[in-house]
């Protein structure tokens, strides 16, 4: 669980409760202990600094190369994007997935909404998702696959080999199909 900032944890409270052991990563070392990485919701312009800060990003950069199995949702899906659009000045994220990601891309009208959404990979039962300051998926490059979209068709939840992100937050309304989806990711790369 990378805790450097934002909501870690509620993902830690849902990955104990699905029997996950969680270790809070802060440091390079606290990195090469885990199978796995939650990057968490919060602002991903602190979190990209507090992680340059920390020696983390290259470390986390080569993690994620290597195929470490990550899961960021809202804040932490921007970290793992490849591309960010309306991004702070000099923000950088860490990359991994094939695609561009548009911060805040709601506006301040609609700061914050809540839909249900049919993601065939989670089974029939549709997914509650909150959306707070969020981001939207505006381009799915080649390497990954869109597994939720809006009614007017924008991505909001993406996978690509071992990583996984979503617009929304799982971890705060009591869904834990996406930390299942992705403790089994982990538990096959892991093997
Ligand atoms: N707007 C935030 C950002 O740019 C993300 C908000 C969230 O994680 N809920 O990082």
């Amino acid at each position: 669980m990378l805790a450097l900032q934002g909501d870690f944890r509620e993902h830690a409270q849902v990955l104990r409760e699905l029997g996950a052991n969680v270790a809070l990563v802060r440091r390079p070392e606290e990195l090469l202990q885990v199978d796995g990485l939650v990057i968490p919701g919060g602002e991903s312009s602190v979190m990209d600094k507090l992680a340059r800060t920390f020696g983390l990003a290259e470390p986390l950069r080569a993690a994620i190369r290597g195929g470490l199995p990550v899961y960021g949702t809202c804040a932490g899906l921007i970290m793992l994007a490849d591309t960010i659009l309306d991004g702070m000045n000099g923000q950088q994220s860490l990359g991994g997935l094939d695609i561009a990601v548009r911060r805040n891309a709601f506006g301040s009208q609609t700061a914050s909404f809540e839909t249900d959404l049919d993601i065939a990979a989670l089974g029939d039962k549709p997914v509650h998702a909150v959306f707070i300051r969020a981001p939207v998926v505006e381009t799915v490059g080649p390497l990954a696959t869109a597994l939720a979209t809006l009614d007017d068709g924008r991505c909001v939840a993406v996978e690509q080999g071992n990583l996984l992100g979503t617009s929304f937050h799982p971890e705060i309304t009591g869904e834990y199909r996406f930390h299942q989806y992705f403790l089994r990711k982990l538990v096959a790369a892991a093997r």
